[in-house]
């Protein structure tokens, strides 16, 4: 307990207090803490997306993203044969934006909206709040878990989402790999390392030349979330869209960063003030979801998946709609299509039922 002051009851403080108690946690933990604590977590105050946030996405940086992800949708709705009932999950739909978008576009063809059964995941009472208002004519239905309605094809989108889930750190050294974790020394929370040695073949073989010092992350949320909707797609039919940073093979890299007013900040400073992200080992991912019966298609980039859907034309005939805007839509465009902006840092994951052409992928 700090000496000589009052105990102060911050979030930091709190989990200083659970390192004394217990040991150094695991960045799992501290990630989960500091994202979802149900007082003080950074997802459960505050408007963390939009210009006045501390990101902003790519649905918040113009509407053709959404509308685009509408069409793919309509179109695998088609290619199962146009079923009368279907779920249509949100993993973490931030202000809701997307999927308004999506749905404005999607609910163009004949039937889809009569079919959907709108299902939001989404742990922020204040953007609950906030979808509620954007989303609401579709009379969404939040859930707790994954758990999806028995029987009906599921279709899954997520932007964003799988970056936000905790990883957990090891560093290589010469004995093996060791946890990193985080401790404190006084008030300062630090990083140090677990003192078991993991032995190396205990690691994927992508990682197992590792050099001493580098890191390899691994998610089990992530991995947990891909399994439990593998399995339902599996069953009842449908496919899942995650979009997001991270690289298409399993490799070592630290990414675990920290993110407040559009800039970097330190991991351990401020916890619960400050947006905390990794990059999302997508490898891993599909490897789950084929384990689980689905297939996935070559991972597509960000720009090429927008691209292949269309967006230079729906940026071009948006234009020609709003010539005053004409600027800002070329802006949007570059800042999701190109290689130095989201463009290939970004990718695209589809896994599905079997026999399925998802539109935006490669032949
Ligand atoms: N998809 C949105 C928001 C991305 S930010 C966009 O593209 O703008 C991450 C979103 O995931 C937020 O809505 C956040 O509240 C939600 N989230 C993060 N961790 C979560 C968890 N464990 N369970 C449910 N929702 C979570």
């Amino acid at each position: 307990m700090p000496t000589g002051a009052a105990m102060s009851d911050s979030l930091k403080d709190r989990i200083a207090l659970e390192i004394r108690t217990t040991g150094p946690m695991s960045i799992a933990t501290y990630m989960a803490l500091c994202l979802s604590h149900p007082r003080d977590g950074y997802y459960r105050q505050g408007r963390p997306i939009g210009s006045a946030g501390d990101f902003i996405t790519a649905p918040e940086i113009s509407q053709m993203f959404g509308e685009l992800i509408g069409f793919f949708f309509v179109n695998l709705w088609q290619q199962i044969g146009e079923p009368k009932s279907f779920t249509l999950l949100e993993l973490g739909p931030g202000r809701g934006t997307l999927m308004a978008d999506l749905l404005r576009a999607a609910t163009k063809a004949d039937g889809f909206a009569d079919a959907l059964h709108l299902q939001l995941f989404e742990s922020s009472p204040p953007l609950r709040t906030e979808q509620a208002t954007r989303l609401g004519d579709y009379h969404p239905y939040w859930s707790e878990s994954l758990d999806v309605a028995a029987g009906d094809p599921v279709f899954v989108i997520a932007n964003e989402f799988f970056d936000a889930l905790p990883l957990r750190q090891y560093v290589r050294a010469t004995d093996g790999w060791h946890e990193r974790l985080v401790g404190h020394d006084g008030d300062t929370l630090m990083f140090g390392l677990s003192p078991i040695p993991i032995a190396n073949d205990a690691m994927p073989v992508a990682v197992q030349s590792a050099a001493p010092g580098e890191i390899y992350e691994t998610n089990l949320a992530a991995a947990r979330v891909i399994q439990q909707l593998s399995t339902t797609i599996a069953r009842q039919g449908g496919a899942l869209l995650a979009i997001d940073y991270g690289y298409a093979r399993t490799q070592t890299g630290d990414t675990l960063q920290a993110v407040r007013d559009h800039g970097f900040a330190n991991v351990l400073d401020r916890p619960g003030e400050t947006d905390l992200s990794a990059h999302v080992d997508f490898e891993t991912l599909a490897a789950v979801a084929t384990t689980a019966g689905l297939v996935a298609p070559p991972l597509a980039t960000q720009g090429d998946f927008l691209m292949r859907l269309g967006i230079a034309e729906r940026a071009k005939s948006l234009a020609r709609a709003n010539p005053q805007t004409a600027d800002a839509i070329a802006t949007a465009l570059t800042r999701l299509t190109a290689p130095e902006a989201m463009g290939t840092l970004f990718k695209v994951l589809c896994i599905m039922s079997p026999g399925l052409q998802p539109a935006g992928f490669a032949a």
